[in-house]
């Protein structure tokens, strides 16, 4: 799609709006006597509104992800980032958006709570995606497709020509959501926003990078697009807190814990592929495996039970079955498979010692 055509699918309303415009955004000077923002004038470290532009953090990340800043969103999270498609693009009660089945909770949740109609697309048996059935799904109302890879839960990466296929075809915005990219040998897609600004890419520092807690996710787009997700996000919207600590916190590689999340993931499948309770695994390029075993109700009590918290997915439809169990670390993952060893499924006799 062209630019004019990206515009065009932006809400009306959204088009139009006359975004707040901040104390700050006038001066550009370093120091000066700030009377302008109600603040107060007693340092409590903290007595200072934040950027709300975050130049310093998407300057380093810039950097780190190799893309001009301008192609750069932050959100309060990813869920930040996947909520602004749907208040930028979507006009409640009309448009529809596009999904993946099964795939991140998150897409579902954010079109329900702003009156956007979800259509699903399973995955293959293998969970494969079906491209062709992806863009029949699309109709005029439709302004977004929401694709996650490597996906959640399922743990694998779609090849990358067949995601630029999609974005090349689709009449809408086609989001790829990379929180997994870290893990997974596929190259992202985040350098491809410049020329095709129909796509958005979402990554988050909540896996690989260690910071769930400080809630920071980012989109790669067109600056075009990043411009009108800038005007519709809180204006404060990531803390002076989370900014700085961030920003100290991106100085620390993390290739190494990745490398050993990946051996620990093939490690634990290995272990795993010899017990009786496990039917299948299925290949990740994520930090979790998607394991189908013979009772999945019955062994999450029993991992439960033991102290051992892993996600049921049994009820999400092509998951039945299925147990997604994170890679933590060795001991922790060695405590995991102790306990599956320990698991009888009613009926079966326990071995005679
Ligand atoms: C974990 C996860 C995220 C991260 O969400 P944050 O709000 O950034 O913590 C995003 N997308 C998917 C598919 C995930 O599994």
């Amino acid at each position: 799609m062209n630019l004019q055509e990206v515009a065009a699918l932006v809400r009306p309303n959204i088009a139009r709006l006359c975004p707040y415009s901040t104390a700050r955004d006038e001066y550009k000077g370093p120091l000066g006597v700030f009377l302008d923002a109600n603040e107060s004038p007693y340092p409590t470290g903290f007595n200072r509104y934040p950027d709300p532009h975050q130049k310093a953090l998407k300057a380093r990340l810039s950097e780190i992800k190799g893309v001009p800043a301008e192609n750069i969103f932050i959100g309060n999270g990813s869920d930040e980032a996947i909520d602004m498609v749907f208040r930028v693009f979507c006009e409640p009660g009309r448009d529809n958006v596009v999904a993946i089945e099964p795939s991140y909770g998150m897409y579902g949740v954010c079109a329900d709570i702003n009156d956007v109609a979800v259509r699903s697309v399973a995955l293959g048996a293998d969970f494969s995606l079906p491209a062709e059935a992806v863009l029949a799904a699309c109709d005029a109302h439709t302004k977004a497709i929401f694709l996650c890879s490597p996906n959640n839960p399922s743990g694998n990466a779609f090849p990358r020509e067949q995601l630029m296929d999609i974005v090349r075809r689709a009449r809408t915005m086609v989001v790829v959501d990379e929180a997994y990219i870290d893990f997974c040998q596929e190259r992202s897609l985040r350098f491809e926003v410049e020329t095709c600004p129909n796509l958005i890419v979402y990554q988050t520092l909540s896996k690989a990078w260690g910071m769930a807690g400080l809630r920071l996710g980012l989109a790669f787009a067109h600056p075009s697009v990043i411009a009108r997700m800038s005007q519709v996000k809180y204006p404060y919207n990531i803390s002076a807190l989370t900014q700085q600590t961030v920003l100290e916190a991106l100085s620390h590689p993390i290739d190494a814990q990745v490398a050993e999340i990946v051996s620990e993931r093939a490690r634990v499948a290995r272990e795993m592929a010899s017990l009786p309770c496990v039917k299948h695994i299925y290949p990740s390029q994520a930090n979790f495996l998607l394991v189908k075993v013979s009772d999945a109700d019955a062994l999450y009590g029993h991992l439960i039970a033991d102290g051992v918290i892993v996600r049921n997915r049994n009820k999400v439809k092509g998951c039945a079955g299925c147990l997604r169990i994170t890679i933590g670390l060795k001991a922790e993952n060695d405590r995991m498979l102790q306990s599956l060893r320990t698991f009888r499924e009613a009926g079966v006799l326990p071995d005679i010692v």
